[in-house]
């Protein structure tokens, strides 16, 4: 009797586990769908919340000077803003402007940066794009996105960050955290990191501009993360305009099956 019971109660604890899958599944699918868009007032709210919670937000990446800055953010493409704070104190040691990067030579480069990803390729960039500055811009960071795209491994995102940070400008610089929280939010969906950032600058009210792109990334990074948003901690929840945040709001033991 005792045997049967157990039996019964295996059945019955796959059969809650199947039914809490397929929830899970349902509720997960239902995110691929579109989301609808926000209005006014709901995005104002997001960012008013955004800023209560953190009146100065800060990247991550430690630098001293504009041109510290630019070398930082030319080093965390496709590298984790942690692994280029390792890597950079030594390297700004030697070498805190264009004309001592020059003098420290691609090599020298190469070896205080090789725990950062495609580090050789981003130190052939370094030295090139220090050549540029003493060579065109005096030994200074430009003011405007051209004459930094012009730099050696320098885009868009890297002229956003520069724009932003160094010199105030309202940019958002899309990686790959404002990209996914752009679209699964509805806030700003697009197909391209420069459609999400273009609707960002449509969208974002103007006095919430300057800091968006910080409040964005930090929240892409920490909350809305890629495989398990965090939508039971999340500030905008309410807001949020994605079909599956409630399936993140089903209990752990449903999480822990995929
Ligand atoms: S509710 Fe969830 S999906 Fe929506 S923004 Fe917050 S963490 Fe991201």
């Amino acid at each position: 009797m005792a045997r049967k019971t157990t039996q019964q109660g295996v059945k019955a604890a796959r059969k809650s586990r199947a039914v809490g899958l397929k929830a899970f599944k349902a509720k997960a699918n239902a995110s691929t769908k579109p989301a609808p868009p926000w209005t006014k007032a709901e995005v104002e709210e997001a960012f008013r919340r955004f800023a209560a919670a953190n009146p100065n937000p800060r990247g991550e990446l430690q630098y001293i000077n504009p041109f510290t800055l630019l070398v930082a953010v030319v080093l965390s493409a496709q590298a984790t803003d942690a692994g280029v704070n390792k890597a950079t104190p030594a390297l700004f040691k030697l070498a805190d402007t264009p004309e001592k990067m020059v003098k420290l030579g691609e090599a020298r480069v190469r070896t205080l940066i090789k725990t950062i990803g495609l580090y050789r390729t981003k130190a052939k960039n370094l030295i090139a794009l220090s050549r540029q500055l003493v060579a065109q811009h005096g030994g200074e960071v430009p003011d405007n996105r051209e004459a930094l795209e012009a730099l050696p491994g320098v885009g868009r995102k890297t002229a956003n960050v520069v724009l932003n940070t160094a010199f105030g400008e309202p940019t958002i610089a899309v990686d790959t955290h404002i990209f996914r929280v752009g679209n699964r939010t509805g806030l700003a969906p697009g197909k391209t990191p420069l459609e999400v950032e273009e609707k960002l600058m449509q969208v974002v009210p103007q006095k919430y501009l300057l800091h968006a792109h910080h409040w964005l990334i930090l929240h892409g990074r920490y909350v809305c993360l890629a495989r398990r948003p965090l939508c039971e901690k999340c500030i905008i929840a309410d807001l949020c305009k994605w079909p599956g945040k409630t399936a993140f709001a089903v209990p752990p033991s449903v999480h822990g099956i995929s």
